[in-house]
């Protein structure tokens, strides 16, 4: 009788504790993924992430093919689908790897405890994570409420090897039942065709394990010399870029970890940006570890003083927001390489949410959901923490009253405005002075450069001064509640 894998978010050969130990078993081994949808409870996925995930399934596919084996997907609820697949393999056992997400586990549970009823041996492995949330506690057996000494604690914990690619999977052909269940990739409907929106991001991005792992080499070999002080400038490609690979699985923080480590043996000298680089990799954990302490942080703001902020409810301004056109061109930019690349660089995600939660005054809930649509990487532990971190409300959170000034932003991160005429062409032909504050250039230069101010590009939608103000006196009014 078969073992079941269910690849969930951990679509890759290497490292993947749950295929290993199936392997080991000696018997057929059945890999499978169900395209999960809102009736099992779960979080309807974003367009940019789906885009992502038909190329994660694909390259899973071509890789299982390699080792002797293919991928059975299925789309019907994850249940059905699996009591369905058991009866007809008369499987024996399904292995897969934990996730942390409260209505993930709640299925998880479920499925686990009906499948056990009807005689299959569930197990589950760590293969998401450095740490799962409950290994790494306080003194007081607590779970860390504050990154940097969680980052300690982390840092002086063993990190299991990764293990290598199973050689070999056995398998067999599917039987005729099961092949008839199995449904090809392009009827997934996972990659929009009519309007192609995501048409430059397969120039950019390539899905799967073995472009993951090349990413990761390129980078070490490249980037990561210089990444700490680089990793703040948008212009430059100086970051890894990996998370589009890590939110799918496709490769492992374990694998990372390793790699970097091993690298810093050889070449002592990037230790300083070995340790920035990893305690990155680390804030991923702790944004897991707090989604799982905490399961609301996607949807209520975690200090509940902030459920009654004054956000203001105006479809103008956050569309202006969305299509990158609110007159602040750090913020445009951000916005547009988003909409376009399917990605956004770490600082300027940081301008852009500050900007909208505090010069817009619009709710963060907002700019989390459109970042959940469009964003390749879009996770639901980093995104939520990310959001809240901005607004103030989250845990071990920036203070509210930091105010990003998109214009300073702008000055020191892309001091020459390169990122900016990347994204804003037609702000190109500014000179540096005034790049980043189109609306201060004297006319001549305006028009010397072909701009003009609220026809071929925005004047600001909110002054930057009254807008702190504002954002500031919103603030205060929360003080008197809890
Ligand atoms: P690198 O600098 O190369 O970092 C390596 C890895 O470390 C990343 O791939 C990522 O997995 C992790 N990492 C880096 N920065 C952070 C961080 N601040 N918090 C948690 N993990 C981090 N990241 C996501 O993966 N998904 C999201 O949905 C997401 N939403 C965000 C929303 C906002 C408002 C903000 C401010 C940040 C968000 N981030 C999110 C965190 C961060 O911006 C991205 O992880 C990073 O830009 C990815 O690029 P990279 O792989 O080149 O990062």
């Amino acid at each position: 009788a078969p073992v079941l894998v269910w690849f969930r978010d951990d679509y890759r050969l290497t490292d993947n504790p749950a295929l290993s130990a199936a392997v080991e078993t000696g018997a057929p081994v059945l890999c499978l993924a169900i395209l999960e949808e809102s009736a099992d409870g779960l979080r309807h996925m974003g367009g940019a992430a789906r885009w992502w995930l038909h190329g994660s399934l694909l390259a899973l596919d071509e890789s299982l093919h390699e080792v002797g084996s293919r991928l059975l997907l299925l789309k019907a609820p994850a249940l059905n689908a699996l009591e369905t697949v058991a009866s007809i393999t008369g499987a024996s056992a399904i292995f897969w790897n934990r996730r942390y997400g409260a209505a993930e586990i709640a299925l998880d549970s479920t499925i686990k405890a009906r499948l056990t009823d009807r005689g299959l041996k569930v197990q589950s492995f760590s293969g998401r994570l450095l740490n799962e949330p409950w290994q790494v506690l306080n003194q007081a057996g607590k779970h860390f409420q504050v990154f940097t000494p969680y980052l300690r604690a982390v840092m002086a914990r063993p990190v299991a090897a990764p293990a290598p690619a199973p050689k070999m999977i056995p398998g067999g052909p599917w039987p005729e039942e099961l092949a008839r269940l199995h449904i090809d990739i392009d009827d997934l409907g996972l990659r929009p065709t009519n309007p192609d929106w995501a048409s430059e991001f397969a120039p950019i991005w390539k899905p799967g394990e073995q472009n993951a792992q090349r990413r990761l080499r390129n980078f070490l070999e490249s980037n990561l010399h210089g990444y700490a002080l680089g990793r703040d400038l948008p212009a430059q490609d100086a970051t890894s870029r990996l998370s589009p690979h890590l939110r799918f699985g496709e490769i492992s923080p374990r694998q990372v970890w390793h790699a970097v480590t091993h690298l810093v043996g050889e070449r002592p000298d990037l230790s300083q940006d070995a340790q920035k680089y990893l305690s990155e990799v680390i804030w991923r954990d702790f944004t897991h570890q707090l989604l799982h302490t905490y399961p609301h942080l996607p949807e209520k703001s975690h200090a509940p003083r902030f459920e009654n902020f004054p956000w203001e409810d105006d479809s103008r301004t956050l569309s202006a927001w969305r299509k990158g056109r609110t007159g602040y061109p750090i913020v445009d930019a951000g916005m547009r390489q988003l909409w376009r690349t399917g990605w956004m660089h770490n600082r300027v995600r940081m301008i852009v949410a500050s900007f909208l939660v505090k010069h817009l005054l619009i709710d963060w809930r907002q700019g989390e959901a459109w970042f959940w649509d469009t964003l390749v990487d879009a996770d639901p532990a980093n995104n939520a923490f990310s959001w809240q971190w901005i607004a103030g409300s989250g845990p071990d959170s920036a203070p509210f009253y930091r105010i990003f000034n998109p214009v300073t932003q702008g000055e020191k991160f892309d001091p020459d405005g390169a990122y900016v005429r990347t994204y804003v062409p037609e702000l190109s032909g500014l000179p540096n002075a005034f790049i980043h504050k189109p609306w201060e250039a004297p006319v001549s230069v305006l028009k010397s450069a072909g701009v003009e101010l609220g026809k071929t590009y925005p004047n600001p939608v909110v002054p930057h001064g009254p807008a702190r103000e504002r954002a500031l006196a919103a603030f205060r009014s929360l003080r008197n509640t809890i």
